[in-house]
């Protein structure tokens, strides 16, 4: 039997499992009425991103004037994506749960976090698909599934996206770094790890894409996903993930020059 196969045969054996289990909140394992719903604690102290937040790169901000707001980090340098979203700030309350679908597949919580990632995807409907940030080979043989593919799959069911996962490849070869600087580092890295396949470009050319991931944390993957996607030919790249790293308080943005 194949790692893959194991791993789904895994995967199958765990879901199975927690059906017939009493359903339990997927953050603390207390139990409760549903399956897939958090206890009324874990669910208070979560921290949704709603508005003001940065067009560009989905930071929450704590006051803001009225119309799009892009902060200061994203004026002098923007990330390779048109726009972000992100449904959750990635802290004490949501980590466990996401660490536990991502590394353990415990899976009750995806169609919660797919119903939060399309309330905030409401700008995204007119998109042409969906398209989940890949794993590296051996992280997807070892865990039998792509967090980022079923998060986008309960997204694209709910809006009538289609998901695009086989457009997005990660490519072994990464560019020789030596003799390079910081930022020509990072920019070398993120041309040499994904890429389109030939025959997958028409499913990019003329396209206004959604990335979708779980978690962002310095955007420097989606980024390399949306540098991908745009030299295949993409019109629009934005980004949606379940969860953002804010670092620091949220700022306040008095006007917009
Ligand atoms: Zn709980
Ligand atoms: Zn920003």
């Amino acid at each position: 039997m194949t790692l893959l196969k194991l791993g789904i045969v895994s995967l199958l054996g765990r879901s199975l499992l927690d059906a017939i289990l009493p359903p339990r909140c997927p953050s603390c394992g207390e139990t409760v009425g549903e399956q897939g719903t958090l206890c009324p604690a874990c669910w208070a102290k979560l921290r949704f991103i709603a508005e003001p937040a940065c067009e560009r790169c989905a930071v929450p901000i704590l006051q803001a004037p009225p119309g799009i707001v892009v902060c200061p980090a994203c004026v002098i340098s923007p990330p390779a994506y048109d726009r972000a979203r992100a449904a959750l700030r990635y802290d004490s309350a949501s980590a466990p749960m996401i660490l536990a679908m991502k590394h353990r597949a415990k899976l009750q919580a995806v169609q919660a976090f797919g119903a939060w990632m399309t309330r905030a995807a409401a700008d995204y409907r007119s998109a042409d698909g969906l398209v989940p940030v890949p794993l590296h080979r051996w992280r997807m043989l070892h865990r039998g599934f792509n967090q980022s593919c079923l998060l986008a799959r309960m997204v694209g069911r709910t809006i009538g996206l289609p998901v695009l996962d086989q457009v997005l490849v990660r490519v072994r070869a990464t560019p020789s770094q030596q003799g390079l600087g910081g930022v020509e580092r990072a920019r070398n890295m993120g041309r040499g790890v994904f890429d389109v396949p030939e025959r997958r470009r028409s499913l990019v050319q003329g396209r206004k894409l959604v990335l979708v991931d779980d978690v962002l944390t310095t955007g420097s993957t989606l980024s390399a996903c949306a540098e991908a996607l745009r030299r295949a030919g993409a019109t629009n790249v934005d980004v949606l993930v379940l969860a953002r790293v804010v670092r620091g308080d949220p700022m306040t943005i008095s006007s917009i020059d």
